[in-house]
């Protein structure tokens, strides 16, 4: 099932089908189904033990139509072209929809950086961003942090690009330490939004927050930093998952105990123990019933083989793609509240548009300006999509595409085909 499963061909049918909706014609979406560049790069790197291996990247730009290309790098051993094209066009349209000026667009590097040195690490960072120098800039294509990369990696492909140009380009990637141009408010920017579209959910649907029992699949930066903040808003986090597992407590978790566990490198949550905590498994954790679910980790979690187990009255995708077009069906059958992807985990790429816009300014905002600003953001955003999804009578994620396709095929049309 999960070889068979081509994220963009999702994508494609998703865009092809509001294109339509919209009363575009093939000429005008045709542009749209084909990333514009699609870079594939062999990564030789020198490994601890003296070994030569060679890693495969990509770096994929959908759409420039908007801006330059803008979107994060993934380390990952399930990376593949795909993949990495689906989450480009993701952030196509991500971005359309929250306004940003920017097209989308990812990259990507087979590896599991787990297994992999600090001075591994390094040295294929610093290899790969040398290998997609020619295609990326400040002005052209931007990447950011993604799945199995953090500020550290922002930083070496900041110091490499600018090695390479002679001069420090800090405006070429965004998610990089406070100290070399980070924007404060960055790390945590991906979980701030999730928590906000869920209180706008809740609020929306009448539901208060200190009322509202959440379960999030994922404890990286994404997930993580929702727990957190959405049990600061008094919501009661009951479960929680990683790679290894998931814990559940019906009366809630204590996150912060949870994260503090979890901030040494090496430990999973299998290995969590507390007095009435019990251990669940990650399909386990989807299923469990609940007022929110956050799927934060990665594509392709709710799928047709789940999707009628679901008991979750609203589900918020902290992922990229965490649910199939045949689940989506089913949920919206099921009357589940699907906040989609490009909306729910938008807070991410809006810090880094702020960050962008400080470096290219020479400028520094406080932390609490940043975060007023994505929350005024996002909050127009949800309540466009909300009054347009009501108002069409359409699931919140087509009402999102129809707001981001429209943008983006705009776009492309306004500036004509060149030559
Ligand atoms: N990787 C993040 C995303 O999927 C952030 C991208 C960015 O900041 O450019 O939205």
């Amino acid at each position: 099932m999960a070889q068979q499963y081509n994220p963009y061909e999702n994508v494609c049918t998703i865009v092809t089908n509001t294109a339509k909706m919209l009363g575009y014609t093939q000429n005008d979406y045709e542009p749209i189904l084909h990333p514009e560049r699609e870079l594939k790069v062999s990564v030789p790197v020198m490994m601890d033990n003296g070994e030569v291996k060679v890693f495969e990247g990509y770096r994929v730009q959908h759409s420039t139509s908007r801006g330059p290309a803008k979107g994060g790098i993934r380390y990952h051993h399930n990376v593949d072209l795909n993949e990495v094209k689906a989450l480009a066009a993701w952030m196509t349209f991500k971005c359309a929809l929250v306004n940003i000026p920017y097209g989308g667009g990812k990259g990507g590097v087979v590896c599991n950086p787990d297994e992999l040195s600090e001075n591994e690490l390094r040295s294929l960072t610093r290899r790969f961003t040398a290998m997609i120098a020619p295609i990326i800039g400040p002005d052209t294509d931007i990447p950011a942090p993604d799945v199995g990369t953090n500020a550290q990696v922002m930083s070496w492909i900041m110091d490499t690009y600018s090695m390479l140009k002679g001069h420090c380009v800090p405006g070429i990637v965004t998610g990089k330490p406070i100290p070399v141009g980070g924007a404060l408010g960055r790390g945590e920017a991906t979980g701030r939004g999730v928590m906000l579209t869920i209180c706008n959910t809740l609020k929306n649907l009448g539901i208060p927050k200190e009322q509202a029992s959440v379960a999030v699949q994922g404890m990286g930066n994404v997930g993580g930093v929702t727990a957190k903040l959405c049990a600061q808003e008094g919501m009661k986090v009951i479960a929680v998952s990683d790679v290894s597992g998931g814990v559940y407590a019906p009366e809630g978790l204590d996150i912060a105990s949870i994260r503090f566990y979890l901030s040494e490198r090496g430990r999973l949550l299998k290995d969590y123990q507390e007095d009435g905590v019990q251990h669940i498994t990650n399909e386990e954790l989807l299923e469990l019933p609940c007022d929110v679910l956050v799927p934060a980790a990665l594509e392709n979690q709710i799928n047709a083989s789940n999707a009628d187990r679901i008991q979750a009255r609203i589900i918020v995708e902290g992922a990229n793609g965490p649910t199939t077009l045949e689940a989506d069906d089913l949920l919206n059958q099921k009357g589940i509240v699907v906040v989609p992807d490009i909306l729910a985990n938008a807070g991410g790429v809006i810090v880094s548009y702020f960050e962008w816009v400080q470096n290219i300014q020479s400028v520094s905002w406080s932390e609490e300006h940043v975060n007023e600003q994505l929350k005024e953001i996002l909050d127009n955003a949800f309540n466009a999509l909300w009054a347009l999804s009501h108002e069409k009578r359409v699931p919140l994620r087509t009402g999102a595409y129809l707001i981001a396709v429209k943008r983006v095929i705009e776009a492309k049309k306004l500036r004509g085909i060149w030559p």
